[in-house]
């Protein structure tokens, strides 16, 4: 894959499929910043085996839901790159109750880590690429974003907002040729997952056509194609990376 770009942010990428994606864009040769909250010792791992390998990255820690923070980690990228070629905002949250059981605060918080950080992120990000007209954006949705899920009316919301903000983001950079795309993985070995029962999760396979949950090499290999060269004139799309789940 080819990328004119130099730079990306990967939020919430000191494990899951964040890391994956980081270590993945670090591969195709891009310098990648690997973004953590509260999982340092996991960031500075995966930056220490980049750099024994002789890929690029550097490490920033920072709360995607905190718009100062946020604005703050794109302009110590900037400072240092002189550029932020590409942003990935991959980091997310769940909080799963029946929404009869579910306080405001339960939905608030969740809202506050996926929809508002995602929108802090390709705002700062469209500033600075709209002065270098170049730069392209993938934010990390989820299938329950289209379809909605009982027991996650916060993240579902979250999600599905995701999406329409993608576009409406994508119509926005769209003069500078700057492209917004979005991602709805499927069911995704990570941690957030570990935590379903087998019994809930052989009924979720069972449902999918491919059989298995998806990796995060999977997604990561979805989002460096939406943002190579590449993908130039794919902008405001929805890339589904569900083993087929939704047909
Ligand atoms: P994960 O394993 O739980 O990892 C979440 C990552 O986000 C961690 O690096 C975490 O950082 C970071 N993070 C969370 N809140 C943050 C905050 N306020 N500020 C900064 N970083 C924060 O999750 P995952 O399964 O890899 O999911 C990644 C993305 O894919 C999420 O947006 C999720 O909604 C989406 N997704 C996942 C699946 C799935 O099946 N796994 C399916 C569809 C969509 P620290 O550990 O450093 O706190």
């Amino acid at each position: 894959m080819k990328f004119s770009g130099k730079n990306v942010l990967v939020t919430g990428s000191s494990r899951g499929i964040g890391a994956e994606i980081a270590r993945t864009l670090a591969e195709y040769g891009l310098k990648v910043w690997i973004s953590y909250r509260s999982g340092a010792d996991e960031a500075d791992k995966l930056h220490n085996e980049l750099q024994e390998r002789g890929l690029q990255s550097a490490v920033i820690g920072f709360d995607v839901s905190n718009e100062d923070e946020f604005i703050g980690a794109i302009k110590t990228i900037i400072d240092a790159d002189g550029e932020l070629s590409y942003l990935v905002n991959n980091a997310g949250i769940t909080n799963d109750k029946l929404a009869i059981r579910m306080k405001g605060e339960d939905f608030d918080s969740v809202i506050r880590a996926n929809l508002n950080s995602t929108f802090y992120g390709c705002r700062e990000a469209l500033k600075a690429m709209n002065k270098k007209r170049f730069g392209a954006v993938v934010n990390i949705s989820s299938i329950v974003g289209e379809t909605g899920n009982a027991g996650q009316t916060n993240y579902s919301a979250s999600k599905g907002a995701v999406i329409s903000m993608t576009k409406s983001f994508a119509l926005e950079g769209s003069a500078r040729g700057i492209r917004f795309n979005a991602i709805t993985p499927g069911f995704i070995e990570t941690d957030m997952t570990a935590t379903l029962k087998d019994e809930i999760k052989d009924s979720y396979i069972s449902n999918i056509p491919l059989k298995r949950f998806g990796s995060g090499r999977e997604v990561a290999e979805a989002t460096a194609f939406l943002l190579s060269d590449g993908a130039g004139y794919i902008t405001g799309e929805t890339l589904k990376v569900n083993g087929g789940l939704s047909m």
